[in-house]
């Protein structure tokens, strides 16, 4: 019976690990271990005009879990990047001082496009989002997710501009389609130069929404800020 159930597992989760390759029903133990010890530390270049923390740095079994999880859609990674997620969402309630306690902390995801959902077959920022908040109002800290961020229209790729033109690029893309009460905390899964995230408060406190930082799984910074990637 076994037997069949790890057979069953294994043709459900897939026979390797999304993460390293090994031998696994979903995500392996050695990875697990990896992704379930966050960092959770402030991401200094990240300039989004709020605190933003990173449960990780991006690069080893973090960076091949993003992509797994993000462009191949390895649901097997999805509690524990959850875990690691509400540990970084802690960090940022811990940093913010009085006044952004108030309560639910509700977890905002950045909006993902349209075409890639419908690629991909669920919107993989979302959906952390969603169990990081349920896992935090499991120990106690009452919190909901809320897909309240959309675009407003396209933007040209980012890649080659400086953090300045990042900015312009993307000033008025996403608006807030509603206002809702509580201490709100963008969710991504990566971050670099933080222009995105930057966008996202903007829109969520133009409708007087109280943003009390971001969470996101990773950063990344592979050249100065000036000159990103
Ligand atoms: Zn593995």
């Amino acid at each position: 019976m076994r037997a069949l159930l790890d057979a069953a597992a294994a043709w459900f989760l897939g026979a390797a690990c999304p993460t390293c390759g090994a031998d696994a029903a979903g995500a392996c133990a050695a990875c697990r271990a990896v992704l379930g010890a966050p960092e959770a530390f402030r991401v200094p270049w990240a300039a989004a005009g709020v605190p933003v923390v990173a449960a990780h740095a991006y690069e080893g079994v973090w960076a091949s879990a993003v992509v797994a999880f993000k462009e191949r859609g390895s649901r097997s990674l999805t509690d524990v990047l959850a875990g690691s997620l509400a540990c970084a969402v802690a960090e940022v309630l811990a940093a913010g001082g009085d006044g952004v306690q108030a309560q639910p902390v509700v977890l905002v995801p950045m909006p993902s496009r349209a075409t890639v959902v419908r690629e991909r077959g669920l919107d993989t920022t979302a959906l952390l989002a969603r169990r990081a908040a349920s896992l935090l109002d499991a120990v106690g800290l009452p919190a909901r997710s809320a897909r309240v961020l959309a675009h407003t229209r396209r933007v040209t790729d980012q890649s080659g501009l400086t953090i300045g033109e990042r900015r312009r690029n993307l000033r008025g893309a996403l608006r807030a389609r509603r206002q809702v009460p509580g201490t709100v905390i963008v969710i991504d899964d990566l971050v670099t130069t933080g222009a995105s995230l930057a966008e996202a408060v903007r829109a969520l406190q133009a409708e007087g929404m109280r943003v009390a930082g971001c969470g996101v799984l990773c950063a990344a910074l592979r050249r100065h800020p000036e000159h990103p990637g």
